[in-house]
């Protein structure tokens, strides 16, 4: 990115107002080269600054403010399409936000593959697929994703889904160098951001649910060179340790844990923080899942669930605060971590905030890494009892569920979290954070051993706790506006949402879209609803806001597959971009006819179906949804026409007829008598919904029933 610091933003400020002033050119030039050589920056041209979004959460701050102010309350009336890009990848989820640099703006998609469209005009200026293999797919927890570049001097950076960081010039889309961030022969990949300072690229990685040990990197922006590496569990003591504090973070674990777990992959929150140099990064949950399981008989299990600081030139430890003790619950700390400098008790702090899936909110002083306050900011949570007096939390001793069996557990809140990936937003004038907020819980037993679709987790997704699920007054999704100072909520929004990234602008307002396909914008201040659109596609990511030749423009990726009655249409995927007073539309929405269904007939006894059933739901559900149910990323099965053919169902399941599409064989874990009894079972799936045929057309989307919404968690 292009130092997207508040001061160097300030001096380069000056620059523009200088330029301006045409009596003073030369000196105007020389004052310009200073200032640029001074933050060690490239050449910006000085129309860009305080207009670009730089980096993936707008600049180092992670505020995901935009300080334009075209658009406001008063003007969004004439808020219209100016002009959109269509992203041709499907079968999987547009999680990027744009990142808008010296009049270009790049998304990625699905596959990792990115695209640059002129800023202003929308003309398509090159497209790069780092060709991720088809197959690679068996290794993703959480879908197709890549939720965006980082920009540095006149290259274009990112990951990609089999672990690989790529630099590609700008202007050109050429590529310049790439490197293996990953061990290729292990399950883990690159879905998140890297951020860049200094030159230096930081970037993590997604695995826990694959047990992989996670670790944060910095690589060298000129050619991808590795820097330094800092691993977040501790390996087998008896190899030593790779860094001093892994030898006391090694007394929090029992058992073999190197061997069966670990976990703690930082696959998103990264924040640098120019005034201390530390990269400020959240890992992810600890694997698998049951505490009791991963580490019998306890232990806090560091640095699993934590916030940690390091020192970015060197990658050493500076402090850490663990959000989750003991996590069972898939309490990936990872949500973006923001900066600001907020007056608390009189006293100017500069602070880290975050919104983790726990539910609780914290407040960090980033030097020290003093917890300021943790409070919640969901109505309750079950998985802990309080705090204690140094606001480490004190768990629910009832939460262990893998210490009880199939007595099982309802976590509050859900393991896809009270705030997951999906970026929140703060803005300085009004003081509020805006997070996208789920309210819910998620039902949890231990099974040693068990695995949800691919995912290596010792939870039985087949079975239900004992206890009924708890009853929240309040429960659902929706947009929180949350006053960090007063550690209290202000307003929500019900017409917002938890699965959608958020963006807020200095003209009062907060945008934000939904998996309905529409894109909404609020007042910050109230959160009153000021103006909506249609988008055809459903929105996930995060909006972002830039100005060219002096017009504010806003920009959202929808991508989404759209969920109608009983199916998931086709996704239309397009960058969509608005401006005050444009005037282009759409192309007509075009009408989803779904296929047929066309199952053969019912086959095979009770046990038959009992072991498809099984089968399916170890093997097949996390992608292809549960007990049948649709997952948006992948094809309903009910609709294959492999139904009606042992032969072929075979050849696709075990022979892995169609690997490059990502559907890999499963002869290691399923014989052919297994593949026909998971044939069974679909087939008997398929002439239920076939003789209770759903609805059909644009209608709106039926109200998800609570346990559905929940069965997918997410990273
Ligand atoms: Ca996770």
């Amino acid at each position: 990115m292009h130092s997207p610091t508040k001061p160097i933003l300030f001096i380069l400020a000056l620059v523009t107002v200088l330029v301006g002033c045409s009596d003073a050119e030369v000196e105007t030039a020389q004052d310009e080269q200073a200032a640029v050589s001074e933050v060690s920056a490239p050449a910006i041209s000085a129309t860009d600054i305080g207009a670009q979004w730089a980096s993936y959460g707008s600049d180092y701050t992670e505020q995901r403010y935009s300080p334009l102010n075209q658009i406001t309350p008063d003007t969004i009336g004439e808020l219209e399409l100016a002009w959109y890009g269509d992203l041709a990848e499907r079968g999987g989820s547009y999680e990027t936000t744009p990142v808008v640099s010296d009049g270009r703006i790049f998304v990625s998609a699905p596959w990792s593959k990115v695209y640059a469209f002129d800023a202003k005009n929308g003309s398509l200026l090159w497209k790069y697929d780092p060709e991720v293999p088809g197959e690679w797919a068996v290794n993703l927890c959480c879908g197709i994703v890549n939720r965006g570049v980082a920009t540095w001097e006149d290259m274009v950076i990112w990951g990609t889904l089999d672990g690989r960081l790529v630099a590609v010039d700008a202007a050109s889309g050429e590529m310049l160098w790439e490197v293996q961030a990953t061990d290729r022969e292990k399950q883990l990949s690159i879905t998140g951001a890297p951020r860049i300072a200094n030159g230096r690229i930081f970037i993590g990685e997604a695995g826990s649910e694959f047990h992989m040990r996670g670790y944060l990197a910095a690589y060298d922006a000129s050619n991808g060179e590795e820097l330094w590496r800092w691993w977040a569990v501790p390996g087998n003591p008896e190899l030593g340790f790779e860094q001093p504090e892994l030898e006391w973070a090694a007394d929090t674990w029992n058992g073999d844990w190197w061997e069966t777990g670990g976990g703690g992959t930082p696959w998103d929150a990264i924040t640098y923080d120019p005034e201390t140099d530390q990269v400020i990064i959240g890992t992810g949950n600890g694997a698998p899942w049951p505490a009791e399981i991963r580490s019998p008989g306890g232990g806090d299990n560091l640095f699993t669930a934590s916030i940690v600081a390091l020192d970015a030139t060197t990658g050493e430890y500076r402090w850490h605060y663990q959000a989750t003790p003991e996590d069972s619950w898939d309490f990936d700390n990872t949500q973006q971590l923001v900066t600001a400098d907020l007056v608390i008790n009189g006293e100017e702090r500069h602070v880290v905030m975050q919104a983790p899936k726990n539910g609780v909110f914290y407040v960090i002083d980033i030097a020290t890494g003093e917890v300021l306050s943790a409070d919640l900011y969901v109505p309750s949570a079950n998985w802990m009892l309080g705090f204690d007096e140094n606001l480490k939390p004190i768990i629910n001793p009832e939460a262990n569920y893998g210490a009880f069996g199939d007595r099982g557990f309802h976590v509050v809140p859900s393991a896809g979290g009270a705030h997951s990936w999906h970026p929140m937003a703060f803005n300085p004038d009004t003081g509020l954070m805006y997070i996208p907020t789920n309210y819910g819980s998620f039902p949890l037993v231990a099974e040693a051993g068990a695995r949800m679709g691919n995912q290596l987790l010792s939870i039985n997704v087949g079975k239900r706790p004992q206890d009924p699920a708890p009853v929240l007054e309040g429960a659902g999704s929706y947009l929180l506006a949350w006053d960090p100072i007063a550690k209290e909520p202000v307003w929500e929004q019900r017409l917002g949402g938890s699965r959608a990234g958020v963006l807020t602008t200095a003209g009062n307002l907060v945008f934000q879209g939904t998996s309905d396909a529409t894109f909404s914008a609020f007042r910050a201040d109230t959160g009153e609803q000021v103006w909506t659109t249609e988008t055809q596609a459903g929105i996930v990511g995060g909006a972002a806001s830039y100005e060219v030749d002096g017009e504010q423009y806003v920009a959202v990726v929808a991508g989404q597959n759209r969920r109608g009655a009983g199916y998931w249409a086709p996704n239309f995927a397009r960058l969509l971009v608005f401006k005050l007073g444009a005037d282009a539309t759409l192309p007509e929405m075009i009408t989803y006819t779904p296929p047929e269904l066309n199952p053969p007939a019912n086959f095979g006894d009770a046990d038959l179906l009992a072991q498809g059933e099984t089968h399916y739901n170890a093997h097949c559900a996390s992608c292809h949804g549960n007990n049948g149910r649709v997952s948006s990323l992948f094809p309903d099965l009910k609709y294959a026409a492999a139904l009606n053919s042992s032969a072929l169902f075979n050849a696709i399941v075990i022979d892995g007829a169609l690997q490059n599409n990502g559907m890999v064989s499963f002869s290691e874990f399923l014989s052919t008598d297994d593949a026909d009894a998971v044939r069974a079972y679909v087939v008997s799936l398929s002439n239920e919904a076939k003789n209770n045929p759903p609805q059909f057309g644009n209608a709106p989307a039926p109200a998800p029933e609570p346990e559905e919404e929940e069965a997918l968690h997410e990273e």
